[in-house]
């Protein structure tokens, strides 16, 4: 759908009507909002507390508000920090996707930093979204496609069940 047909919508967290679809992917389209790449749209999910696939169309008032903050808050925050980190000539050096300081972008299995659980990762078409399952999907895990049509109905359900498996057997 080309950026011009996407109509203004105030109220909405991204200011247009979004074309139904999951916010990861809202967020880190280009036409709705510009810039907010793979890492930002992870951190700004996670302190929001949505889950990565939840559908834009399904967002209740409250989520919409935290949805706003978060994005808003993860953005300044980022730019402060960048900014003070930034060299005096302003050119910005070693140029990442990762940083230290990420909530759950790039951290996959690390604690974390607001319940402690393990970041989980999954990956789909070319992206990837990292999320935290006790802060943003209520403990669930969301089934990464491969893997659980690979597993079947022994796709764990859980962090503790996720964890289980990875533990070597005694
Ligand atoms: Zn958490």
């Amino acid at each position: 759908m080309p950026w011009h047909t996407l109509k203004r919508v105030p109220g909405n967290p991204y200011g247009v009507e979004v074309p139904w679809r999951t916010h990861k992917r809202a967020l880190t389209d280009p036409r709705t909002l510009s810039g907010i790449g793979n890492a930002y749209s992870d951190e700004i999910l996670h302190r929001a507390r949505l889950s990565p696939f939840r559908q834009t169309h399904q967002l209740a008032p409250d989520e919409t508000a935290r949805l706003f903050a978060a994005a808003c808050a993860v953005l300044g925050e980022w730019t402060d920090r960048l900014r003070a980190a930034a060299p005096p000539d302003g050119l910005p050096t070693g140029v990442t996707a990762f940083r230290e300081g990420f909530a759950v972008h790039g951290r996959h299995r690390q604690p974390c930093p607001v319940c402690a659980t393990p970041v989980q990762r999954i990956v789909y078409a070319q992206n990837e979204a990292n999320y935290c399952a006790t802060c943003q999907t209520g403990g669930r895990l969301l089934a990464d496609r491969a893997l659980s049509r690979l597993l079947k109905a022994d796709w764990p359900r859980t962090v503790d069940e996720l964890e289980a498996l990875r533990r070597p057997r005694a």
